[in-house]
């Protein structure tokens, strides 16, 4: 009796440790999503992939519409108030068209089927750093 009580009361102090653990990752996940939400980078270029390979970079800085053809169709991208957003498509989804200007670093908007990809990236200087590696 002694010794399955001893077990349990193991067991309860084994529990909450855990749950100290499993809070203690709470607060540092959450800690960090709040860090991050605050620490969003106004990007500079707008880079357009198609089928993975790089099309145009297009500075957010500076107003400007191209339209992009790609083997299945094409997406017409616009560069307005330092965002960036594919106003026409003649994708059959228009999930891209729908899709809000973005205008932070590491923001995409997604063309699934025309395999293109419109990405933020920070500055220009940092895109020159990606072509270099
Ligand atoms: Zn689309």
């Amino acid at each position: 009796m002694f010794k399955r009580s001893s077990i349990f009361f193991k067991d309860l102090i084994y529990l909450k440790k855990w749950d100290i653990i499993i809070i203690f990752i709470i607060l540092v996940l959450a800690g960090s999503m709040y860090f991050f939400s605050f620490n969003k980078e106004q990007g500079g270029v707008a880079v357009i992939y198609v089928s993975g390979d790089k099309k145009e970079t297009l500075s957010l800085l500076e107003e400007r519409k191209i339209t992009i053809k790609t083997e299945n169709g094409y997406n017409t991208v616009q560069v307005r108030d330092g965002k960036v957003r594919v106003i026409d498509a003649d994708c059959r989804d228009k999930i891209c068209v729908n899709h809000a200007p973005v205008s932070f670093s590491n923001e995409t908007i997604v063309c699934l089927p025309h395999q293109l990809i419109v990405e933020v990236t920070g500055t220009e200087a940092s895109v020159v750093d990606i072509v270099a590696q």
